[in-house]
């Protein structure tokens, strides 16, 4: 299978192809499948698989491009540094979309981008769960996640292991705030995790599970 045989535009796939990849992997195969279908999935896959790209290229497919609407997508990473690692292969693999993709740098700097005027330049958001609860925790809230179409779950093995109570209530608080009623969620996970599993169960609507 090569990724022309998937359903994503031609301006996408030269963008992947400029990347590097000439085929997709496994999970890419199945997870972008399951994405480009606007349906919500668990996926389970190793680290290195390429699932970064798994989840990256429906969500630019879908969004197609700026819409000065505010936050569309979001990703959840666990650490700072994934984060930045996510957001360049996002900002490669979107390359001529004009997406503006924002990460939470300073929890400060952070606010005053927030602000009344600035909040419809973003597209994409990639970010720990501390940084964006931050945001949401302040009165009145300093973003806001009313127009997100994709929230995605990146390593969520490790999110919910690191303090499970936590999480669990930080997703709780986030998923509170994306209101719009096509919002999905991709959950991505290096290992099977009962956690991950019996959440995704309880709070995902005709999930489609992937295990490579
Ligand atoms: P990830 O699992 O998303 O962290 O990706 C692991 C590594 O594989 C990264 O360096 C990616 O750039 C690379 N990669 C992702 N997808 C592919 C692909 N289809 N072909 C070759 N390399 C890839």
């Amino acid at each position: 299978t090569y990724f022309d045989e998937l359903p994503i535009k031609t301006d996408l796939i030269d963008n992947i192809k400029s990347s590097g990849y000439k085929e997709p992997t496994i999970i890419q195969r199945q997870a972008m499948t399951v994405m480009l279908q606007r349906r919500q999935i668990l996926a389970c896959a190793p680290t290195g698989s390429g699932k970064t790209a798994a989840f990256l290229v429906p969500i630019i497919h879908h969004l197609g491009g700026p819409q000065r609407k505010g936050f569309r997508a979001v990703i959840i990473c666990p650490t700072r540094e994934l984060a930045k690692q996510t957001q360049r292969e996002c900002v490669r693999l979107s390359i001529g979309y004009g997406f503006r993709i924002h990460i939470i740098s300073k929890v400060e700097k952070a606010m005053s981008l927030y602000g009344p005027k600035s909040s419809q330049k973003f597209d994409i958001l990639v970010t720990t769960p501390n940084r964006l609860c931050y945001l949401l925790k302040q009165e009145p809230p300093a973003i806001s996640l009313s127009n997100v179409e994709w929230l995605i779950i990146d390593e969520a093995d490790k999110l919910f292991e690191a303090g499970f109570c936590s999480f669990r209530d930080q997703l709780e608080q986030i998923l509170q705030a994306c209101t719009s009623k096509n919002r999905k969620i991709g959950m991505f996970s290096a290992t099977f995790t009962p956690a991950v599993d019996e959440w995704c169960t309880e709070n995902i609507k005709d999930l489609v599970r992937v295990t490579v």
